[in-house]
């Protein structure tokens, strides 16, 4: 039988109550790791009370004996980062190198958490009005509450948590169903650090585990970050309840490529930036813009895309792993359909990709399209998967209004040499 993953409430590992469970599947075999308790809403409200009962010691703690437990747990992240990231790969599928990137990252917030005693500074303003000074504290709020996505398992609950509960807050995560091991390590680690019980929970579930948060009277702030429906479900919810509410949604990153770029530069770049993480990352280059005669180079990128392939997360020549689901799979293969008959011309197909050995696997090989329109499926919807789109454009203003006019945000660069003479 398939282990039961705990929940982490008021410091301790237990098992959760219920009877419902999920099966969390290594996406490059489908072999069941463990299976993840849809935690009873119960045991959400008791996490919550006593993460309450933290808070009310926590928050008269001095901010800089705050950051020392931080110093102590981002020393902790550091020494067993390979421990965590395996962990991670073999939930997530990424590849180790990804998976340690995605940890590191992570880090870096907790790094930044330990310099809360600055962070927390206010501001005064003397003489605002005849006679009236003003001044600001920054204080905490009580409960927060984090929602997090598959795709980075480590780094997505560390923005999060630890800045929250530096900030003197108690924290309740409820990390994605479908990599719940990554964040209890996290929290395995918390408690080595010695923190006091109660600051941090981690309770599991889906949809109806997020919805008692939304909804819950004593949390006081959300930070969510996953698809954009769920975004705006959570923000608008939130937000009704008189929440705090930060939502991060999808994307549809572009790379606008001059013709004067360093050609082989940018397609090093594109290779690494679509297909990377099987292009399962919030700011993957999924669409570049090619300006003039950089439309030249669609061949080029085809073949460095047809250089590289799918593979386990320990295999070292793989440059990605599989994508997380069946359901992530059946989306990219009907994205990649929809592109045949609405007319763009598909360079590589991965639908048929296989890993000898891994056939189970929910693999799909690089995927590149050239002539893509605006009006087509793959460009309005996020693929979330090894694909590229290539777009043409006459002017780098043109470009510019194609990324304008499309309703994804997150980031965009711009590959050029112009100015670089400057730089010299
Ligand atoms: P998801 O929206 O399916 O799930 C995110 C979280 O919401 C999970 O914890 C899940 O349990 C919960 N959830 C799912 N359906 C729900 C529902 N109907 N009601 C309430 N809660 C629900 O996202 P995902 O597939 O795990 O992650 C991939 C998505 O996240 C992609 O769209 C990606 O672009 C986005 N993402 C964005 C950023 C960013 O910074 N903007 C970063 C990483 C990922």
């Amino acid at each position: 039988m398939a282990e039961k993953v705990k929940i982490f409430v008021n410091g301790a590992f237990v098992d959760s109550k219920t009877t419902e469970f999920l099966p969390v599947e290594n996406p490059a075999t489908r072999e069941i790791l463990a299976e993840v308790p849809l935690t009873t809403l119960s045991e959400i409200d008791e996490a919550i009370h006593l993460a309450n009962v933290a808070f009310s010691t926590w928050k008269e703690v001095a901010t800089p004996e705050r950051a020392r437990l931080f110093l102590k747990y981002q020393h902790i992240l550091k020494e067993r980062q390979k421990e965590i990231a395996e962990v991670l790969s073999k939930e997530n599928g990424k590849n180790f190198a990804d998976a340690m990137g995605d940890v590191w990252r992570g880090i870096e917030v907790v790094e930044h958490a330990c310099n809360i005693s600055t962070l927390m500074m206010g501001e005064t303003v003397e003489n605002v009005a005849r006679g009236v000074d003003t001044y600001s504290y920054i204080q905490p709020l009580g409960i927060c509450a984090g929602i997090t996505p598959f795709n980075f398992p480590a780094m997505i609950p560390l923005w999060m948590f630890p800045v929250a509960i530096a900030c003197g807050n108690a924290f309740i995560l409820k990390p994605s169903e479908q990599t719940p091991m990554t964040s209890n390590k996290l929290a395995e680690l918390f408690v080595e650090a010695g923190f006091p019980k109660g600051l941090l929970n981690v309770i599991h579930g889906s949809k109806d585990q997020v919805n008692h948060i939304l909804n819950h009277p004593e949390i006081k702030a959300i930070s969510f970050v996953g698809s954009v429906p769920v975004a705006e479900h959570v923000y608008r919810t939130g937000t009704q309840n008189l929440k705090r509410v930060q939502a991060f949604g999808g994307a549809k990153n572009h790379m606008v490529v001059m013709p004067d770029a360093n050609k082989q530069q940018v397609i090093n770049n594109l290779v690494g930036a679509s297909c990377g993480a099987a292009g399962q990352r919030c700011m993957a280059i999924s669409v570049a813009v090619l300006v003039g005669e950089a439309q030249n180079w669609a061949d080029e990128i085809k073949t460095a895309l047809s250089n590289i392939q799918p593979g386990i997360w320990n295999d070292d020549k793989a440059a990605y792993g599989p994508l997380i689901n069946q359901n992530s799979k059946n989306k990219v293969l009907r994205l990649i359909k929809s592109a045949y008959t609405q007319g763009a011309d598909v360079l590589l197909d991965g639908s048929d990709c296989v890993v000898e050995g891994y056939e189970n696997g929910y693999f799909v090989g690089p995927t590149l399209f050239n002539n893509v329109t605006a009006e087509m499926d793959i460009y309005k919807e996020e693929i979330f998967g090894p694909a590229l789109l290539l777009m043409k454009a006459n002017s780098l203003d043109e470009a510019i209004e194609i990324i304008n006019n499309n309703p994804y945000g997150n980031g965009t660069s711009i590959f050029t040499s112009s100015g670089a003479a400057a730089r010299k």
